[in-house]
């Protein structure tokens, strides 16, 4: 069997996110194997994964109706994703069915919580740039377009192009930043460009430690083509550069436990924020929030905030922007 996409002629959303999906299978060990030793594992969990369906789901948590375009296998993950997907009301009718392996992580996490995690493009690395315009274009009445990096850069790049001749705002997420750097072209496909501070370092060719370095990488990232540009700082927040001006949104203070998904849930929650009317600044501060709420639960859906647990971290702390 082939690629394939289920049929829906009308599809309304206000959200296209394009990125990855991947089954998360955990084992946990006592200690990791040396090379040709066998260890027992205690434990063997499956997630959902993939930075695509992360933020996907946490822009749907967040409010927003979203499709997700992207692959899956034929494998029995890849239907296991589908189902949850749907579950949470996201339209799969673009993540298209592809013969063999779904996208998956392996992780083994020792008894001190390290990890070391092998991924499987699978399924995520068939997607071309034509699928994704084209999927794109299917979609267009929506006001937004969000895609991280975790899938062959020149199918972002195709989607974003089919974005913008409809009219949505395209945002980027640059996670991961890919082995050869961004694609010619992407930046300037690029309405809002958001990267964390390692991949902000990366991407500008200095190391962003702080407000000052992540807010000369914010400008970088403006004057390589992109409108606006946001730089997350952990547990200080968001730096951010648009043509109105530069700020900075504070972090909601939380007592971290598992920081996996803080990027994914801030992007998500960002692009429903925007897709809603709500202005900039206080998008940020939802993002920022959601980002917060997620370092609070272990592991990566699990972990990405319904709209009123934010509203509810936003009034217990009501912070000032500097
Ligand atoms: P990534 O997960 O991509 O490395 P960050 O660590 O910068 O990205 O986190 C994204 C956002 O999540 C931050 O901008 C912030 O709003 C929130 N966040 C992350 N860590 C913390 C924390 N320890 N306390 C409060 N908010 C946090």
């Amino acid at each position: 069997m082939g690629p394939s996409c289920r049929a829906n002629l009308t599809p309304v959303s206000e959200v296209v996110c394009i990125g990855s999906l991947n089954v998360d299978l955990v084992v946990r060990v006592s200690r990791m194997p040396d090379t040709g030793e066998t260890v027992t594992g205690t434990a063997l969990e499956r997630h959902l994964g993939g930075k695509g369906l992360n933020q996907a789901i946490a822009a749907a948590r967040a409010g927003a109706s979203v499709a997700l375009v992207g692959a899956a296998g034929t494998d029995e993950g890849g239907g296991w994703m589908r189902d949850q997907l749907a579950a949470e009301g996201i339209d799969t009718s673009a993540v298209a069915e592809v013969d063999g392996a779904s996208g998956t992580a392996l992780i083994e996490v020792d008894a001190a919580g390290a990890n070391r995690i092998v991924v499987i493009p699978g399924a995520n690395g068939w997607l071309t740039p034509d699928f994704t315009a084209a999927q794109v274009d299917r979609f267009s009445g929506a006001s937004i377009a969000l895609a991280p990096l975790e899938v062959p850069p020149d199918a972002v790049v195709g989607a974003l192009r089919s974005a913008r001749a409809a009219g949505m705002r395209t945002i980027v997420n640059t996670a991961p930043v890919p082995p050869d750097g961004l694609p010619e072209g992407l930046l300037d496909l690029t309405d809002i460009v958001i990267a964390n501070e390692h991949e902000a370092g990366l991407l500008t060719g200095g190391a962003v430690t702080d407000r000052a370095s992540a807010l000369t990488a914010a400008h970088a990232l403006r004057g390589r083509g992109a409108t606006s540009a946001i730089v997350t700082l952990g547990a200080d927040g968001a730096i951010w550069s648009t043509p109105d001006g530069d700020g900075h949104t504070a972090a909601y203070p939380v007592t971290p436990i598992d920081t996996v998904a803080a990027g994914d849930a801030f992007c998500g929650v960002l692009a429903a924020g925007l897709a809603s009317g709500i202005g900039w600044e206080l998008a940020v501060r939802r993002a920022n929030a959601a980002g917060a709420l997620a370092t609070t639960i272990a592991g990566a859906s699990p972990s990405l905030p319904s709209t009123s647990a934010i509203d509810q971290l936003l009034l217990a702390h009501p912070v000032e922007d500097s």
